[in-house]
């Protein structure tokens, strides 16, 4: 079986196995809500028939019950005005899943790229924007992307930064992946090509920007000892003169201007059958917005090479090292996804169509924030 194949089948798997959760999800929150307001009448009922025995005893006389009554009345009231919110935003949340899992169903044709040329997926202006821009939403309001489109502001990224690891990691990983193609494709053998690979690991650490980083030179000679590693395996198990599996290739331009995006975006790699690859510095944190930005390549694929792009895959590596721990977590890339990413993409060109700057975001900025000190002083 190929490896598409075992991913696909690996996508499909996860897909049924989210779903199922997510159904037996909104039967136990439906469950809940139905519990509360069953339990709220039985408590109303308990209490009015108590009040009732109390009178008919001679305990109590009509006016006591008349006050009672009216207390627990507005007290009812109350309650129900309460439950009944938190009732009502349990059922959105439940109708809001409902439709995603409906809509996961299927790609619907509107919310292919291919339909550049009709809402929703038809931008409402043109600013050649970066996907990780859209997608990644690094500062929530987007005043980074205010600050660097209408003033001009350009990014400080502090040397060890996360920032400054994940650029270091994507150009190690492209110039690895490269490397091994080339000197695969001139027929050298594995062992001879590791040798010669090795050898150039601080010179692509300099070219990366970290010169003198043993860790990014170790992490360069990794990558390169598993790609030679998986081309021998293949070339010994299927035989033949063939160079056997080459690494896919990394850094894949595509023009994303019909959706408003720019003309020169660059996918990570794109593997076999057309799945996206996108990488990741450090481990899967449950933060959706990594597969938001999948389905903003995928868009942008499909506008450029009209064929239909639902697969993709993020490969996180826990750290630039000799020894990075890695993660591929595989994404379906449904209709809530794209949806996301074109609603991410409208919200941004509507505030570079603004002439101030969007506010701060209410939750605090972080000092790495490549336009802090800028961002501080508009
Ligand atoms: S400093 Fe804060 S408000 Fe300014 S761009 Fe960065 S994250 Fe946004």
């Amino acid at each position: 079986m190929g490896k598409t194949q075992k991913q696909s089948n690996r996508v499909r798997e996860n897909k049924a196995r989210e779903e199922d959760s997510r159904y037996y999800l909104n039967g136990f929150v439906v469950c809940c809500c139905v519990l509360w307001c069953f339990s709220f009448l039985v408590l109303f009922v308990v209490v009015f028939l108590l009040l009732v025995c109390l009178v008919l005893l001679g305990l109590c006389c009509w006016d006591v019950l008349v006050f009672v009554g009216g207390v627990v009345f507005v007290f009812g009231c109350s309650l129900v005005w309460l439950g009944g919110g938190v009732v009502l935003f349990w059922f959105r949340g439940v109708l809001r899943r409902v439709c995603w899992v409906r809509e996961r169903e299927g790609v619907p044709e509107e919310l292919r790229g291919w339909a550049w040329d009709r809402f929703p997926v038809r931008p409402r202006g043109f600013f050649g924007l970066g996907v990780s821009e859209v997608a990644y939403r690094y500062c929530a309001t987007f005043r980074d992307l205010w600050l660097r489109r209408r003033l001009g502001v350009r990014p400080v990224v502090r040397r060890g930064s996360p920032i400054w690891w994940g650029r270091v990691m994507h150009c190690l990983l492209d110039a690895a992946f490269r490397d091994v193609r080339s000197v695969l494709e001139k027929g050298v053998e594995h062992w001879r090509a590791y040798e010669i690979l090795s050898g150039l690991a601080w010179r692509r650490a300099g070219e990366a920007g970290a010169p003198g980083c043993g860790d990014a030179a170790g992490f360069y000679r990794s990558i390169v000892l598993m790609l030679l590693g998986s081309s021998l395996a293949s070339s010994c198990m299927h035989g033949g003169e063939g160079v056997g599996w080459l690494p896919p290739p990394t850094e894949y331009r595509v023009d994303g201007s019909p959706l408003g995006l720019s003309s020169q975006l660059r996918v990570d790699a794109l593997g076999e059958s057309g799945v996206v690859v996108e990488f990741k510095l450090g481990m899967p944190n449950g933060d959706g917005r990594h597969r938001v930005g999948l389905a903003g390549y995928a868009l942008a694929l499909e506008a450029e090479l009209e064929i239909p792009v639902d697969y993709g895959l993020i490969v996180y590596f826990s750290s630039v090292s000799s020894r990075p721990r890695i993660k591929v977590e595989p994404v379906f890339i449904h209709a809530g996804l794209r949806r996301e990413f074109l609603e991410n993409r409208d919200e941004a060109i509507d505030v570079l169509m603004q002439p101030r700057p969007p506010g701060k975001p209410p939750r605090g900025c972080s000092k790495d924030c490549p336009y802090y000190e800028q961002c501080m002083q508009v």
